[in-house]
């Protein structure tokens, strides 16, 4: 039950006032406090970053992305209001606010929400100390600034060692789309693949190009159908060997980048 602070008079409104922002009824089971505030709290006192592209699973508790789904749909159905789209009577936006909270929450933002997918890692017994290029890997994901799609491939280059650990080939895929499943900034993501990637095999190592349309260019504003972004970045012996460069450039220039 949600009770309206115009309701209330004298002390009870000081009351409820004070407890609308004392982190202990953040906390309290059933409370009425909207979820994504209690969320935010927690996130707060641990002094964390909830950017736009950051994960924040480790500050839900159970049920909550639930009812964040809930609560999203809510306002999703306000913002149509404030369009002046007729949700009430318009069959064809009757469900919009759902749809759209459920594709936000649990589909093209999903990777602020879920937890990293599973990978294994292999020893590297074979001692591979070869160039390794995975790719194109298609990636979609969505800018920061509009929330207007974003679809591309991304080519990894890795050079490993032997004590490096393996992933295999259909992980690089999760990995990935697990970080783009956020609303983006091309060189942001590029940065977070890398260090995702760093972080699980321990290469000598790691390069990453990726090349995207956006479509905040092609549906909006300049409206240029043509133009697309690219970006690397380099890591490890790929900074320092420009020959092991050249040749991870030159193989994935063969693979039309
Ligand atoms: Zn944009």
């Amino acid at each position: 039950m949600s009770v309206s602070l115009d309701t209330l008079v004298g002390s009870e409104r000081a009351r409820a006032s004070a407890a609308s922002t004392a982190p202990a009824l953040f906390e309290r089971p059933g409370s009425s406090t909207p979820v994504a505030d209690r969320i935010r709290s927690r996130l707060q006192a641990q002094g964390a970053r909830f950017n736009a592209n950051d994960n924040i699973h480790a500050y839900l508790r159970e049920g909550e992305l639930e009812a964040l789904q809930e609560e999203v749909a809510d306002k999703m159905s306000e913002v149509l209001r404030a369009l002046v789209i007729d949700v009430d009577q318009d069959h064809n936006t009757q469900d919009t606010a759902r749809r759209v909270a459920k594709m936000y929450v649990r589909e093209v933002f999903g990777g602020r929400y879920r937890e990293a997918p599973p990978v294994t890692e292999f020893p590297n017994v074979s001692q591979l100390n070869e160039l390794m290029i995975i790719g194109p890997v298609t990636v979609r994901s969505a800018c920061s600034h509009h929330l207007c799609p974003i679809m591309g491939k991304v080519w990894v280059g890795v050079m490993p060692n032997e004590h490096s650990e393996l992933i295999g080939l259909s992980k690089y895929a999760r990995l990935i789309d697990w970080i783009m499943s956020r609303p983006q900034i091309q060189e942001e993501a590029i940065d977070q693949v890398a260090e995702l990637l760093q972080d699980k095999m321990q290469p000598d190592g790691i390069a990453i190009v990726m090349k995207a349309d956006h479509f905040c260019m092609q549906w909006r504003g300049v409206k240029d159908g043509e133009s697309k972004m690219t970006n690397s970045i380099m890591r490890g012996s790929f900074l320092k060997d420009s020959s092991l460069r050249r040749e991870f450039l030159s193989l994935i220039d063969g693979a039309r980048l």
